[in-house]
């Protein structure tokens, strides 16, 4: 069982919650108090407003993402860290969006109207001069509809109807079935693809083609909501209707691409490391606010509380090491290549932490299908249940950086997360600072602060690294394995698996 010591966790609370004010003795009653506290956090709403409004969306090899890094680099050694790097690592392929105008045309009246569209990630350009044809628009995302209309989709843009995603699953779902209708549109010649938006009016979005940063060789971009659904009545009413795309997407080869990393050693444990992550690219259309500069901030802000508590003589047993991480939404990249670059000491890593799901209230952590965390979880959660209440789940999905260490057999946790306002925006123009829940992130601070101190600090041995067998009893337990055959990356897994690990 965990023990903690009162007065070390007193001491945690005092550095987490404000220097000024004199702090009680923590108990369960102080909660409230600790709350209001946390709003001391004036350095993590002003990193947020910095790389969210000053540097703004950056897809990673971007030169908004370069300043990024720096500058998160440079916020890590402000709060004392000297050991704080960047991490390089060679990529297959950045892919950025660049030029991407679209225009209707009514065939009957010649009637010409701009759409505003969004190039979707990992797929083809066009021309420079644009690419013209008539759209065919099928009723459902079932793939089968694509086969059974091949002679009327061949040389038309292939327009995708979508329903308004408003859950997880609806996003989740999104992704599921992309691969199947690309490749049935490629299969019957189709000259591009236009994915409706799911969200209302003109909003757009990104939304990859691709999970394994591998290019489809189709063009293919997102389409207003609004003007989609106009060309569907138009073609109800047979009168054909002409596109025109121009997209010029930007592609680097063998990118050199980097994490930030910055690390405070354990006194007694040195070998053993607790890693606290979030990504710190994202897509350009918006400011990277939800997705993910608000957990950057907090991973930051965690690093100063940590920090805060070393000059008062509280160093943690083990090894903390903080990661940003690039090229996530490329196909976590960052995170890949920071098994690849540490691959000697994955069996020193105890346990990665994730933060990825915005703002959210924390309801509890994502372990990854490892139910042997569930007590240290639990234990190193209850001092600040009050800001609960925190339930574990045991559940494993593909979408962050936490997969591919779950692969590698070492415990994540990833924060579960409130989506109501993480979804809206999610990869979207509106994905901006003035819709981050400052008071919950502040509280998530201060959650996650307490979870990776007491994950750094326990007594108890962590779990251990699980064996490439029990990696294998734990896909197929999951359901993991079969998310990762719908993404094609299961064959990529065996791959792996035969050169060993
Ligand atoms: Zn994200």
């Amino acid at each position: 069982m965990l023990k903690l010591n009162k007065k070390t966790f007193c001491h945690i609370l005092t550095i987490l919650f404000s220097a000024s004010i004199a702090i009680p003795a923590y108990s369960d009653q102080s909660m409230d108090l600790i709350a209001t506290r946390s709003s001391s956090y004036t350095q993590l709403n002003d990193d947020l407003k910095y790389l969210t409004q000053v540097i703004g969306g950056r897809p990673t090899g971007s030169t908004a993402m370069d300043t990024a890094m720096q500058w998160s680099l440079q916020r890590f050694m402000a709060a004392g860290i000297d050991n704080a790097y960047l991490d390089a690592y060679t990529a297959a392929l950045n892919w950025q969006a660049n030029i991407e105008l679209g225009q209707m045309t009514i065939a009957d009246t010649n009637k010409v109207s701009k759409v505003r569209i969004a190039a979707m990630p990992f797929s083809e350009s066009t021309s420079t001069n644009g690419l013209e044809a008539p759209i065919y628009a099928i009723n459902s995302t079932d793939a089968n509809e694509i086969l059974l209309h091949a002679d009327k989709i061949k040389e038309h843009w292939l327009l995708v109807p979508t329903t308004p995603m408003n859950t997880m699953e609806d996003l989740f779902n999104e992704y599921f079935l992309t691969p199947s209708i690309l490749s049935a549109a490629q299969k019957v010649g189709a000259i591009g693809v236009l994915w409706m938006s799911n969200r209302a009016g003109s909003l757009l979005y990104r939304h990859s083609v691709s999970i394994d940063g591998k290019l489809i060789n189709l063009p293919c971009a997102l389409i207003e909501r609004q003007e989609a659904q106009k060309i569907i009545e138009l073609l109800k009413t047979d009168q054909p209707v002409l596109f025109k795309a121009t997209l010029n997407n930007k592609l680097q080869e063998n990118p050199r691409n980097y994490n930030v990393i910055a690390e405070i050693k354990g006194v007694e444990k040195p070998d053993e490391i607790i890693v606290l992550g979030a990504h710190l690219d994202s897509w350009d259309l918006g400011q990277g606010a939800q997705d993910n500069g608000c957990n950057v901030a907090l991973v930051i802000e965690a690093a100063r509380n940590m920090m805060a508590m070393a000059r008062l003589g509280q160093h943690p047993r083990r090894t903390i090491r903080f990661v940003l991480y690039s090229g996530e939404e490329l196909g976590l990249y960052g995170s890949t290549f920071d098994v690849i670059n540490h691959i000697n000491e994955l069996d020193k890593i105890k346990a990665v932490v994730i933060l990825d799901i915005g703002s959210g209230k924390i309801s509890g952590f994502s372990l990854g299908g490892r139910s042997d965390l569930l007590a240290i979880t639990d234990e190193s959660l209850a001092p600040i249940n009050k800001l609960g209440p925190f339930t574990q789940t045991t559940d494993a999905f593909i979408g962050t950086d936490n997969y591919t260490y779950l692969l590698e057999g070492i415990p994540t946790l990833v924060a579960n997360q409130d989506v109501s306002h993480y979804l809206p925006s999610y990869h979207a123009e509106n994905d901006r600072f003035e819709n981050v829940d400052l008071e919950q992130l502040k509280l998530n601070t201060t959650i996650t602060s307490v979870l990776i101190w007491n994950l750094a600090n326990t007594k108890q041995d962590l779990p251990s690294r699980q064996s490439s067998n029990e990696v294998r009893e734990l896909l197929a337990t999951t359901g993991l394995q079969q998310q990762m055959e719908t993404f094609n990356l299961w064959g990529k897994f065996l791959e792996l698996e035969k050169m060993g690990r």
